[in-house]
């Protein structure tokens, strides 16, 4: 079969198949074999793995991994590219495609029938405009994943890899953190994807940790805390936590607490690491009457 992930492949496709181009699903096919073979690579897939796949497009990606993985579960939410998939794939026997919008999958039920006994690995050229509530649903709701590889916009990849103290860090930083070790495999320019997006794109690398990297007494409060902390960057965290009435801490008794804390009142959040913020938690949490 000739390889997708190539202009001219990716055009024969297009023509066989008069495929109009969804913009609301954020359809930017990959068209470049250099990019998807660090994809694959970065990714780690075997024989023994299950993928998941979110968003298989035209195949440019689903064909390789159904070459190296050893089962593949593509969900795509574009009716017209159902029978597009189906035709190229339908009769490899470790290919399995699911027509629904991945935000309305219950993934949890999905892996175990699909993969009881291993974890599994999430590979994608992520839709830009739902990229993190992707992630984050990926992360937040404890399923039995090793790790995340995707293609992110270029300004995403760079805020999850950040470090503290640094323009892109953020929350989300620090929450993506608190599950996973970001790395961040290549960036891709727009001339890889046809139709061209407006932005560049990078391949990011998510690999959950195994054990927590921290010790939270009380996980609901250190988010709340991270949050909090990122509304307004330039302020300091008693400014910022003082604000938020969810935390249920008069301005008084929070300065005595962020004092007698390692980490002081006039700290700003954006300085600080996952550490600091679960040592902060714990610190209210023990603390506060
Ligand atoms: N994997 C293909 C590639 O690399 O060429 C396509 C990637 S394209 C950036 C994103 C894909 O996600 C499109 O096929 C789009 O239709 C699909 N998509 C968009 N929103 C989705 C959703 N909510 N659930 C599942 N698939 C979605």
């Amino acid at each position: 079969m000739q390889k997708i992930a190539t202009p001219e492949g990716t055009k024969a496709i297009l023509n066989k198949y008069a495929f109009i181009f969804q913009k609301k699903f954020g359809q930017n096919f990959l068209i470049d074999p250099h990019v998807l073979d660090k994809i694959i690579k970065s990714s780690d897939i075997t024989k023994k793995d299950c993928v998941l796949e979110i968003g298989p497009g035209i195949g440019s990606v689903t064909q390789a991994l159904i070459e190296n993985a050893g089962k593949v579960i593509s969900v795509e939410i574009d009716k017209q590219l159902i029978p597009i998939l189906e035709e190229q794939f339908g009769k490899e026997e470790n290919f399995k495609l699911i027509h629904n919008d991945i935000l309305k999958v219950d993934l949890m039920e999905l892996i175990k029938k699909e993969s009881p006994d291993r974890p599994i690995k999430v590979v994608a050229n992520l839709p830009y405009y739902i990229t993190t509530p992707i992630i984050m649903a990926l992360l937040e709701n404890e399923l039995p994943i090793e790790s995340i590889t995707v293609m992110v916009q270029k300004e995403v990849a760079d805020r999850l890899a950040s470090p503290p103290g640094s323009k892109q860090y953020g929350a989300i930083t620090v929450s993506v953190n608190y599950f996973a070790k970001p790395y961040l495999v290549a960036n891709v320019p727009r001339n890889c994807f046809m139709p061209r997006p407006n932005v560049d794109s990078a391949v990011l690398k998510l690999t959950l940790n195994k054990e927590p990297v921290v010790e939270v007494n009380n996980k609901e409060q250190m988010f709340r805390i991270i949050k909090s902390s990122f509304l307004q960057r330039r302020k300091t965290l008693l400014n910022t936590l003082g604000a938020n009435a969810e935390l249920g801490l008069s301005k008084e008794v929070l300065k005595e607490l962020l004092d007698r804390s390692e980490i002081g009142a006039t700290t700003r959040g954006e300085t600080l690491s996952l550490q600091d913020f679960a040592r902060l938690s714990n610190f209210i949490d023990e603390n506060r009457k």
